[in-house]
């Protein structure tokens, strides 16, 4: 086994580099890879929990990272912008800084996929939600299952759990977002990072 890796702004153990399996679909004209690759891209840039520093290898940062990542202004990434692509925009900011304007620009063309991604799942949400209230329940639960299958972060799985179950009972009802998910002090793991905010399924029933 190699060595375990480590963040190289603050020391705090990191993950490998991911590696991304071999697209067997064509690439689109903006040269996103196809699937299954595709699926895969909130996994290319790792963010570090102690330092908040990504990168796709957060080992191989340089030296001048440091000053990057506790700057004010790779801070105020994290308050504004879209969740599920911050750590391409940060990732992103650490290219430009560091004079590597290539790397810069396909960070920032895959911040543009992951928005992409996010607004689609919207989409397929909010379809989800206006299927059910229409009582057309098969296309609802055909729906949540798709859903369900491409959902990797633990709120939106709890929303389509919640869904199904409201599927189930042939509810019609219009329901808080605030019902599929547990108090805040129930669910620990929202300080871990990852796909801790709820991001843009909060967004979505917030008229
Ligand atoms: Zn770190």
């Amino acid at each position: 086994m190699s060595e375990p890796k480590t963040c190289a702004v603050c020391g705090a153990p990191a993950r490998a580099e991911f590696a991304a399996p071999q697209p067997e679909i064509a690439p689109d004209l903006d040269m996103r890879p196809g699937e299954p690759a595709r699926s895969t891209l909130p996994d290319w840039i790792a963010q570090c929990p102690r330092c908040r520093a990504a990168a796709p290898d957060l080992s191989a940062l340089p030296a001048a990272a440091r000053s990057i990542v506790e700057s004010d202004e790779y801070r105020a990434l994290g308050t504004s912008g879209l969740e599920e692509t911050l750590p391409f925009r940060r990732w992103a900011l650490i290219c430009e800084r560091t004079g590597d304007r290539p790397q810069q620009a396909e960070a920032l063309l895959q911040a543009a996929w992951a928005a992409d991604d996010a607004a689609a799942m919207t989409d397929a949400a909010r379809r989800l939600d206006v299927l059910r209230r229409a009582g057309l329940f098969d296309q609802a639960a055909a729906w949540a299952k798709l859903l369900a299958a491409r959902e990797q972060g633990e709120t939106g799985r709890l929303i389509i759990a919640f869904q199904q179950a409201r599927i189930a009972t042939r509810d019609i009802g219009r329901h808080l977002i605030s019902a599929a998910l547990p108090p805040p002090s129930a669910t620990p793991h929202v300080s871990h990072g990852k796909r801790a905010q709820p991001g843009f399924w909060s967004r979505l029933l917030r008229k």
